[in-house]
Parts: structure tokens; C-alpha cells; sequence
């Protein structure tokens, strides 16, 4: 279906069918999306592991294996997890199986040993209930709004695939600076669009 409208946002991540839409619709705009390599699986702890600090994110290296774990604390006793494994063959199967229990047990055990039966039993259930690994992208565009009619921000106008760490943080800067030009040339979107995307 079709709907009238003044200005679209696209602030639809790394994926923007905005910005397709942008890429499709305007010759001189310029986007380059490039698939980062390596792959990863996102859990929830309701607690962070007890050899974890509850309040710093960890990197923590395996025992044993290529998988790599990121603990980030979301509230007071508990987090996400981000396994990921920077090349695409995941020898040990902890992105992959999907089917083995007893082997996804071993294989988290001799990588993670410190993090308990516990954990490592809730770990295996989430890891093997996601039947794909996620991939992350970077993106970059030429410029971010298609005359006064369009605008991108946030991952869906320029992501790094979480390297940098600072994703949120640009996005929400995104959305401050988007709103304070639109409310400077109130009359003139055409304008206010282009300050964003020059300041951006
Ligand atoms: C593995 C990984 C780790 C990361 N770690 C960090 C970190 O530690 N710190 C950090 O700052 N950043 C991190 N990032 C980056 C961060 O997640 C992003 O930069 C941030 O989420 C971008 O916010 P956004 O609102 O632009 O996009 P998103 O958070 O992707 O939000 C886009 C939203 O649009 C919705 N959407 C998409 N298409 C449509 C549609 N057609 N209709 C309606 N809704 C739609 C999606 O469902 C989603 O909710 C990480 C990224 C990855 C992949």
C-alpha cells in the first residue's frame, strides 16, 4: 500500500529499506555495504557468571576452541552474552549445532569451564534454540538525506558491525542533530536535512 507523507526517516538498521529505497531512487547517492567476517549467537543471562565482573563488559577468551564470549551486565545480577567466532568454520560447533546436546556440553565446557553447570546448561539451551548465527555488516553512504524528502540515521545510514562500540551512541547523536535542524529551518527540510547530513 502506498501512504502520503512529509519526510521518512529511515532509521531502520543495518539492513534500511530506506536507504535501498535512497540507493534505487537517486543516481548520486552512494552506499557501500560490506559483510564483516566471522559470525555470532546473542543470549541472556539472568546471571552474570561469578568469575565475570557484574560491572564491566568482559572479552573473555576460550579455554579452549576460537569462540569468544562478551559479557555485558544489563541490570543488577544479570546480562548478554555475544558468542562469536571470527572465522566462519566453528570447529568446536558452539555457533552451529543445533541438534547435539552432549557435544554442545563438552564444547562449551572446555571454553568456558569457569563458568559453571549451571550457566553452561542454560548457555547450550539458548545457543541450540537459535538455528542460525548472526553475521555483522559495515556501511557507509556518501551522504545521508535525499533532498528534503528522506533521511537516514543511526546503523542504516553508518555502522561498523559493533567494532567500534560506539553504535548507540552515534545513533542517539543522530536523532539530537536530525531534531535540532529540523527545528532551526522549520520551513525548509530540503535545508535542514542537508545540515544534518554535513554535520554527520
Ligand atoms: C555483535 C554486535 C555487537 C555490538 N556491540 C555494541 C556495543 O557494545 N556498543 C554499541 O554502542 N554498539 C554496539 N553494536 C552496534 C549497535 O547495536 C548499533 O549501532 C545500534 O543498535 C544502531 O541503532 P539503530 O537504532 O540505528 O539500529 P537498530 O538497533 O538495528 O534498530 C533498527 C530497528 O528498526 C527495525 N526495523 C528494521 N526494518 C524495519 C521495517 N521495515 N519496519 C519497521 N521496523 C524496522 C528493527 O527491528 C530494529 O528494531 C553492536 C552491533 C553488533 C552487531
Amino acid at each position: 500500500s502506498s501512504q502520503p507523507y512529509d519526510l521518512v526517516v529511515g532509521c531502520d538498521g543495518v539492513n534500511s529499506i530506506v536507504r535501498k529505497a535512497m540507493e534505487a531512487e537517486h543516481p548520486a547517492f552512494e552506499t557501500t555495504s560490506t559483510k564483516l567476517p566471522g559470525q555470532f549467537k546473542v543470549i541472556k543471562l539472568d546471571q552474570i557468571p561469578s568469575s565475570v565482573d557484574p560491572l564491566a563488559v568482559s572479552l573473555i577468551l576460550p579455554k579452549a576452541g576460537r569462540t569468544t564470549a562478551f559479557v555485558e551486565p544489563t541490570d543488577t545480577t544479570g546480562g548478554c552474552c555475544i558468542l562469536f567466532a571470527s572465522s566462519s568454520t566453528d570447529d568446536e560447533g558452539i555457533l552451529t549445532n543445533t541438534v547435539n546436546v552432549t557435544a554442545m556440553h563438552e564444547s562449551l565446557t572446555a571454553s568456558f569451564p569457569q563458568w559453571g553447570e549451571n550457566t553452561l546448561r542454560d548457555v547450550a539451551t539458548q545457543l541450540m534454540a537459535q538455528t542460525k548465527a548472526g553475521s555483522a555488516s559495515s556501511v557507509v553512504c556518501n551522504t545521508y538525506n535525499y533532498g528534503g524528502r528522506a533521511v537516514l540515521a543511526g546503523d542504516a545510514a553508518h555502522a561498523t558491525g559493533g567494532v567500534s562500540g560506539q553504535g548507540v551512541n552515534s545513533a542517539l547523536q543522530d536523532s539530537v542533530v536530525l531534531a535540532n535542524a529540523i527545528r532551526s529551518h522549520r520551513n525548509d527540510l530540503p535545508k535542514a536535512l542537508l545540515e544534518y547530513s554535513k554535520k554527520q
